[in-house]
């Protein structure tokens, strides 16, 4: 295995011989003059991200030498910036929890959601694979994971669902464990407030902490853990921050070596096989060999602007997504180039986003709690507000090709406001002017003003509100059948009835925030089997080439299975790639 010092010296010698190569739209061949071979591995992995770094820690643990390149000074990409749900049937965490899951029920389920356009072989690989692969991680880094008890699958009423959910999340890490490493840990998307300490599945309650009694005792079990981590002298990690920090922990144990700021350029094709990859390091390019393959974790194609605009549908931009900045699709352009078939280019793990004026805020709770509905542009109510988040974006583009209903508007009242957490601005505070400012939310003291204040027409705003309140007041929504499952109910307030679902909105003033098609990340890569290889567009395996997360096509399909359904597979075909190689 090459150490860090030595392939320094070695991009230092190849850049000194000015070592350079240009990108052209053939797979890069690699010729000793072309370029500075800064090692030579068994498996190299591109990305440090969820899928990455599982299929390197896996890789190692097999007894192959690995490598880790990662284009950002940091590690963890999307994964460390996000709650880390992990959704895989019939884990053993679940099952000694008591979770009434088996695989017939989980195959059943699944296949339900994504139908027949994703092979079944690679359903099975995900569902075969995933247990043993959440067992393996938790033998081989510190990681250890938590039952999110009542998060649904999104689809609780098809065969197979699961009310009571069946996703995990990482427990607790101290950050103590990387040392210096932490300090290139990837931020969080949303940075949990100073003092506490908040699983994903504490998020549910945490909206209620004013008004429920449950919501109290979950926020001040937060503080209680925070103060307890401040007393031990601890550096408190949870949910995306506690995985991709436990897979780094892991592989730090098995001397992988992860070079940060080295992006994959291309990769290195011989004889119609992946026998490397080319990167920059040090402001050198180079090669590296991969004697036994590649695995491509390099994340979506969610920063790529031209990539977006390219494949999918209109509006779209970089500006509304969430995910890590350096995905900007190289890994798939690198294995187009090479002869990979790409699928679902034109999906992504949409969600409704808030276009808040420092960052888009990828609305979950806010979005279902009661006492708030969306409308489009004509003011009327188009979808259950409290369907999963890819499937109202779905709905917002779908509804009318020709011009989709972006942006909705996301209405509320104050009685809302007084209840329940929105972002982070405590109940009855108000939002930040800047809110205003932007155009982001609007707000008025009647229906009428706020209908004028968002530009729709105000007698079919009133109208939509007044038979939602009906809605409210009856328990059932004729409409879009918001509270029929479980999962709609999943981030409502249980004091609201006879639906907690739904609440009259009647106390001015009344807001309205912009909604546009934001995103956790694409979905849309290289399509692969069920053993994470990479194929053509005839069907043939690329040799030596893998890929998995969002670099590939997702094994979700269009869909969304429950919590956690890209972290989940993206690290299980990690992990079969590897075992694979
Ligand atoms: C706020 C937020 C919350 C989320 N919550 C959840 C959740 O609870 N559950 C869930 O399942 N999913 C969630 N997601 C989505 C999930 O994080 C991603 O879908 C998942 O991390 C994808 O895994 P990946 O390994 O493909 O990509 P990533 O984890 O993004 O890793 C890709 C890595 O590749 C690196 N890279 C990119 N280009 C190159 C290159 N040229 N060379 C080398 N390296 C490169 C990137 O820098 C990055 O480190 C969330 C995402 C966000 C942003």
């Amino acid at each position: 295995m090459v150490d860090n010092e030595l392939s320094r010296r070695q991009v230092l010698r190849g850049a000194a011989a000015g070592a350079t190569l240009a990108l052209t739209a053939a797979p890069f061949t690699a010729t000793p003059a072309a370029a500075a071979v800064l090692g030579e591995y068994d498996v190299v992995v591109v990305g440090a991200g969820a899928a990455g770094m599982t299929a390197a820690l896996t890789a190692a643990r097999r007894g192959l030498s690995t490598l880790v390149v990662e284009k950002a000074p940091t590690f963890g990409g999307s994964a460390a910036r996000s709650g880390a749900g992990i959704w895989i049937p019939n884990n053993e965490v679940i099952l000694a929890a008591g979770v009434p899951d088996t695989p017939q029920k989980a195959a059943t389920y699944l296949s339900a959601v994504v139908g027949p356009s994703i092979p079944a072989a690679r359903q099975q690989a995900f569902l075969n694979n995933g247990p043993a692969m959440l067992s393996f991680v938790m033998g081989n880094s510190p990681l250890r994971f938590r039952w999110m008890e009542g998060y649904s699958d999104y689809y609780p009423n098809l065969p197979g669902g699961m009310p009571n959910g069946r996703s995990v999340e990482p427990d607790y890490l101290d950050g103590n464990i990387l040392g210096a490493e932490l300090a290139h840990l990837n931020a969080p998307y949303m940075a949990v407030p100073a003092g506490m300490v908040v699983f994903s599945a504490d998020y549910k309650w945490l909206n209620l902490s004013t008004v429920n009694l449950r919501g109290l005792a979950v926020a001040t079990e937060c503080l209680a853990r925070g103060t307890a981590a401040a007393f031990r002298g601890e550096k408190p990690l949870t949910m995306g921050q506690s995985l991709a920090a436990g897979l780094r922990a892991g592989l730090m144990a098995a001397n992988v070596p992860v070079w940060l700021n080295t992006p994959l350029l291309d990769l290195v094709i011989e004889n119609g096989r992946a026998t490397g990859v080319q990167v920059s390091r040090n402001g050198a390019t180079g090669t590296i060999k991969a004697r036994r393959g590649v695995i491509v974790g390099s994340g979506g194609f969610e920063h790529n602007a031209a990539m977006r605009s390219q494949y999918q549908r209109q509006p779209i931009g970089t500006q509304w997504t969430v995910g890590a900045k350096e995905n900007t699709g190289d890994g798939i352009l690198a294995g187009q180039r090479a002869g990979a078939s790409l699928d679902l280019m034109d999906d992504a793990w949409w969600g409704p986003a808030i276009p808040l004026p420092d960052t888009p805020y990828f609305c979950l709770a806010e979005r279902t709690l009661p006492g708030g509905l969306m409308v489009d542009a004509g003011g009327e109510r188009f979808v259950n507000e409290a369907a999963p988040y890819s499937d109202v974006v779905h709905v917002m583009y779908d509804r009318n090709p020709t011009d989709p209903c972006i942006p909705a508007w996301l209405i509320v009242d104050q009685n809302y406001r007084n209840r329940y957490l929105f972002k982070d601005v405590v109940p009855t505070f108000p939002f930040p002017a800047s809110w205003y400012s932007s155009g982001a939310v609007v707000k008025s003291s009647s229906v009428d003003g706020l209908a004028s204040a968002m530009g729709v027409p105000a007698a079919t705003l009133r109208s939509t509100v007044s038979r939602f309140n009906g809605f409210a007041r009856s328990g059932t929504d004729a409409d879009f059948a918001r509270g029929a499952t479980a999962y709609d109910h999943y981030y409502t307030d249980p004091a609201v009835s006879p639906n907690s679902c739904l609440a009259p909105l009647w106390l001015p003033p009344y807001y309205a925030f912009k909604i546009v098609p934001g995103d956790l990340g694409t979905k849309g890569g290289m399509v692969t089997d069920a053993k994470a290889r990479v194929l053509r567009a005839n069907g043939t395996v690329i040799p030596g080439l893998y890929a998995a997360g969002n670099a590939s096509s997702a094994v979700m399909g269009r869909s969304y299975a429950g919590a956690g359904s890209t972290i989940g597979p993206a690290m299980t075909f990690g992990y079969i790639a590897a075992n694979d190689i």
